[in-house]
């Protein structure tokens, strides 16, 4: 029985065209199931509007965005704002992982604008860390995610700290069919509970890289691990239907 409400989490990407993500959730309705943990998919923002529709007639999945702007409205060409997000009754937004960092260069000063903005609007913030494959050889994991939560995390008040969730997701997992051990990720999970100045009993931490049906298991065993952020498995509907089997197990 897990301390915290197990989360599952799809991160699409910029994948999953309007057949496909017609075909994930008619295959998700054949394969019964009752739901004891959350389910949650970030599809695409162009998509939010069509997959809530299709969540509230299933009831069971809520919906949430990749990414947001650091601003509210203006003029910012191409951007998504945290406003319009609530807006449209959008659940989460992810900020800050890692194909962000890396490809597009953001930074946690800028994340932590993006955090601050998407909990004014009361959007749940799941906010990533991890560190480079580089980074751990050299000893580095605890000074790189402790540093990503110091400025990531800033000036949070203290009245909206129960919206937010950590992931952590180490760069050398994602997408690369290495996952970190459980232990090694619970390693890294009970050190970022310490580093929580609020709410860190309560807080989810959710695992992500390369998570898989046949690996989730043994995560879900251990404490400080409270879901899975999951990209590539999270696709079809099978696997992500055999992750959520999964998390409602491990909640009972
Ligand atoms: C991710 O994108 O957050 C992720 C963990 O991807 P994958 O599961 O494919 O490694």
């Amino acid at each position: 029985m897990k301390k915290r409400e197990v989360h599952i989490v799809g991160n699409w990407k910029m994948n999953q065209t309007l057949e496909e993500i017609s075909k994930f959730f008619i295959e998700m309705s054949k394969m019964k199931m009752e739901l004891k943990c959350k389910a949650w998919i970030a599809p695409q923002s162009i998509h939010i509007p069509i997959l809530k529709e299709i969540a509230f007639t299933t009831g069971s999945i809520q919906i949430g965005a990749q990414n947001c702007s650091e601003h509210e409205s203006g003029a910012y060409t191409g951007e998504i704002s945290p406003l319009a997000l609530a807006d449209m009754g959008t659940e989460f937004v992810i900020i800050g992982h890692s194909e962000r960092r890396m490809l597009y260069g953001e930074k946690s000063e800028l994340l932590n604008k993006k955090v601050l903005l998407a909990l004014k609007h009361k959007l749940k913030v799941i906010y990533c860390v991890g560190e480079t494959l580089a980074e751990r050889e050299a000893d580095q994991t605890f000074s790189v995610i402790e540093s990503q939560l110091n400025i990531g995390l800033q000036n949070i008040p203290a009245e909206l700290a129960h919206l937010l969730i950590i992931a952590y997701e180490p760069v050398w997992a994602i997408g690369t069919g290495k996952t970190a051990s459980a232990e090694q990720a619970e390693e890294v999970h009970a050190f970022i509970r310490t580093k929580l100045t609020m709410n860190a009993d309560k807080t989810l931490i959710l695992y992500g890289g390369s998570v898989k049906p046949d690996n989730i298991d043994s995560l879900l065993l251990k404490e400080n691990i409270d879901g899975a952020l999951v990209g590539g498995a999270s696709l079809g509907a099978q696997d992500f239907r055999a992750l959520c089997s999964s998390g409602s197990t491990a909640m009972m």
